[in-house]
């Protein structure tokens, strides 16, 4: 079994649906599919929730149906019909924070299903499981605390029960849910952390967090042309730059791989056969000057 986590720029149009397709192909062990949603839908599902709070209604309608249309043409152009059950904008919440995760839970709702839907058209079966059922939480929304245990056993269990022959299940990043059937989400860019527990529950083979730049790099490369691909990480090594502000992975992500001394790829989505970077047990000690920093 191996996690491949793919975020929200690599699945951004039809364009990176269709690549997400190939690099999925390719694969030939078991595979998790876990999905960030599409290039800035999280941000434009927060300016729902915004015009919500404010009883806003008709602007939030007017912000939700851009997500929608966003989806659905995504949808269209790869062949495949999306169709969701939505939370009421009329409900009222007492806390802005629960209001929140019931929305902006939807993109990855969204992007897992159409990805799902369309691996299925083009002759990838698979199964589609819903996090906000199998990775319970606790009700601190927006950042919500992973109940390890009982998720471990829930996504076991699922992947147990699949129809025998399945090899490729597509999931969300980023929510999970509580024992009452409320939506959580774990933070921004928490995806990466859901990839790596994920792998741990399931005892993967590899992570692997596919992304528009190299693999694990000495600075941003948008900022620094010099950027520099580091080939060889230590968890030690990659914990101290994500706890440093470098937008490579999220903090969370590499304590339940070193857990279990499963190695993380970060590869490039557009280079795919590009060798990218490898985070795991070594004694190599980080030897490059890294320039992050927020
Ligand atoms: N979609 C969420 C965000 O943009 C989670 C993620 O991308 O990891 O923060
Ligand atoms: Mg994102």
């Amino acid at each position: 079994m191996k996690v491949f986590k793919f975020g929200g720029a690599s699945i951004k149009d039809a364009h990176g649906v269709r690549n997400l397709r190939h690099i999925v192909a390719e694969e030939k062990e078991p595979l998790v599919v876990v999905v960030s949603a599409m290039g800035k839908t999280t941000n434009a599902l927060e300016r729902v929730v915004n015009a919500i709070w404010l009883r806003e209604t008709e602007q939030a309608l007017r912000e939700w149906d851009l997500v929608k249309d966003y989806h659905d043409n995504i949808a269209r152009e790869v062949g495949v019909k999306l169709s969701f059950e939505v939370p009421l904008f009329t409900t009222t919440y007492e806390l802005y924070d629960e209001l929140y995760d019931q929305f902006v839970s939807y993109g990855e709702l969204f992007s897992s299903r159409l990805v799902s839907l369309y691996l299925n058209r083009m002759g990838l079966p698979n199964k589609w499981l819903d996090m906000t059922s199998l990775l319970l939480t606790d009700h601190s929304y927006r950042r919500a605390k992973v109940d390890i245990f009982e998720s471990e056993e829930r996504l076991r269990r699922a992947v147990k029960l699949s129809p025998a022959d399945t090899r490729l299940w597509v999931t969300q990043g980023f929510i999970g849910g509580t024992t009452d059937h409320k939506n959580t989400t774990l933070g921004r860019e928490g995806s990466d952390y859901s990839a790596a527990l994920i792998g741990n529950f399931l005892d993967a083979k590899s992570v692997t967090i596919w992304k528009d730049v190299a693999g694990i790099l000495t600075a941003d490369p948008h900022k620094d042309s010099n950027a520099q691909l580091i080939r060889e990480l230590s968890y030690a090594d990659a914990a101290r730059l994500a706890a440093s502000g470098a937008q490579i992975i999220h903090s969370k992500t590499i304590e339940p791989l070193e857990e279990k001394q499963i190695p993380l790829y970060v590869k490039s989505f557009v280079n795919p056969k590009a060798e990218g970077s490898i985070i795991h047990a070594t004694d190599k000690k980080l030897n490059v000057a890294v320039s992050w920093g927020k």
